[in-house]
């Protein structure tokens, strides 16, 4: 920090900040070099730290919003909402918002999924779906069904039981010894083509692992668990829809439950309200699907695991034990809730799905000049998401770090992971604000590059 100039408000809440608050993610040491911003308030894609300084949000605040900050339509909603009932317990009572979110949900996935368990984070979800599948399996006197499977490369959130399905080094390493590990199958990443492969290729090899793994360890998994067409958190690997099609299959036939994580993917993000709705021509459905993150518009904590009547029943039963036994404080939280129902309003009022169509073609347009840069390779999008890579040769390690702190300097928010650049914006980005955006994102790239050499 400069300390010949008088602190700012900013520089103020930095250092309380700094010295109360422990920040997620972050190894609090690299804010000696790298900026910690004091926000004042946000509107639209835009957030204001205590300066006024202003940022583009190109990331959603990490993949939750959809709609921008302070949007109108949710405010007055929740506005509503909390003079009604702001919480209260779900077990043994219920209320309208969880009622409406759970049938509206239900509707979307034609009742394929009706039955809809609530808690707060993504994480939990991911324990929630983890439970629910090897309880079923032991309900059906299947205990043995105790082990999952999961990709390559996949994030699945944070917690004990959800690590163990993710496979991040960074975030799994420092906690090995804690958790029961999981069998990981082979990415159908798109990058990993061979000379003369396609994406479909890349699937079809990629099943024909997981279908091995199946064979070796019959009767032994309860779950595979993925996160459908993109990889979110690693570098938004992107890939065919082919493989869902093929994962579905090759789970009926070993009697395995297939859980669909759409955390991030889910809420439109990818072109479809689900991304398992792009597999096929009529898409397939999994045993779970896991949604938080943009669910609730960006606004309050809210995350749920929709399943199946069969599975339903699975656990419909005199006897407590075969209920499915999880709960959280803030599980069905009626506001969380109401900011749900005012986001499934705005995708159905204003036709989100087709306008993001329009927007995406944008997107695609707005960086071309990506296409052409010799330090950029595998420029990629689904949907509401683009990405692309900063060849290896040209990078440092320190490269996503500098990158977000020289980005901040032009306005715009973007936090690379590893070498890969991505935007995945509100929904509600201006033409003129991706402008912004892409103009910001090219400078900044060649400024750091620059540096580096
Ligand atoms: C963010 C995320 C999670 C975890 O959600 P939290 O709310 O951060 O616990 C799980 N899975 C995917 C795919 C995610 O992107």
């Amino acid at each position: 920090m400069n300390t010949n100039r008088p602190k700012s408000i900013s520089d103020q809440w930095v250092e309380r900040s700094l010295k109360a608050v422990w920040h997620p993610c972050t190894q609090m040491k690299h804010h000696e070099r790298f900026p910690l911003i004091a926000l004042s308030h946000a509107k639209g894609s835009w957030l204001y730290d205590q300066d006024g300084h202003r940022y583009l949000d190109a990331i959603s605040s990490w993949w939750v919003n959809l709609f921008g900050h302070s949007n109108p339509y949710i405010n007055a909603a929740l506005k509503k909402q909390l003079d009604q009932l702001e919480h209260a317990m779900l077990a043994g009572f219920t209320h309208p918002p969880v009622v409406e979110l759970s049938e509206r949900l239900s509707a979307l996935t034609s009742h394929h999924l009706g039955h809809t368990f609530f808690a707060s984070d993504g994480a939990s979800a991911i324990e929630i779906a983890l439970k629910m599948s090897f309880h079923y399996w032991r309900n059906m006197g299947l205990s043995d069904k105790k082990e999952f499977i999961c990709l390559k490369n996949s994030y699945h959130g944070e917690t004990l039981g959800a690590l163990a399905v993710t496979d991040v080094a960074i975030f799994k390493d420092a906690y090995g010894p804690l958790i029961r590990h999981a069998h990981i199958v082979t990415s159908p990443d798109a990058r990993n083509a061979t000379a003369g492969e396609t994406n479909e290729d890349v699937a079809t090899r990629s099943l024909k692992d997981l279908e091995t793994t199946l064979q070796k360890c019959q009767g032994k998994i309860a779950a595979l668990i993925l996160e459908p067409l993109v990889q979110c958190a690693t570098g938004m690997a992107m890939y065919d829809a082919s493989y869902l099609i093929g994962a579905r299959q090759l789970c009926d036939k070993y009697q395995v439950h297939l859980i669909a994580d759409e955390i991030a993917v889910g809420c439109g993000r990818t072109g479809t309200f689900f991304a398992v709705e792009q597999a096929g021509d009529s898409g397939i459905w999994p045993d779970f699907l896991a949604l938080s993150k943009g669910i609730s518009g960006g606004y309050l904590p809210l995350s749920l695991v929709m399943t199946t009547e069969k599975i339903y029943q699975a656990f419909y039963d005199e006897d407590t034990s075969r209920g499915f036994l999880h709960s959280h404080s803030y599980t069905g939280n009626p506001l969380a809730c109401t900011a749900a129902l005012a986001t499934l309003d705005i995708f159905a009022n204003d036709q989100v799905i087709e306008k993001n169509k329009v927007l995406a073609k944008a997107m695609t347009e707005s960086f071309a000049w990506a296409q052409n840069d010799s330090n950029i390779e595998h420029l990629r999008q689904k949907g509401m998401i683009l990405a692309f890579d900063i060849k290896e040769s040209v990078t440092t390690s320190s490269f996503a770090k500098e990158f977000f702190k020289e980005a901040l300097s032009k306005e715009i928010l973007v936090r690379p992971i590893g070498r890969t650049i991505y935007i995945m914006p509100p929904y509600t980005l201006s033409t003129d604000e991706l402008t912004i955006l892409s103009n910001g994102i090219e400078k900044t790239l060649r400024l750091v590059l620059q540096n580096k050499s």
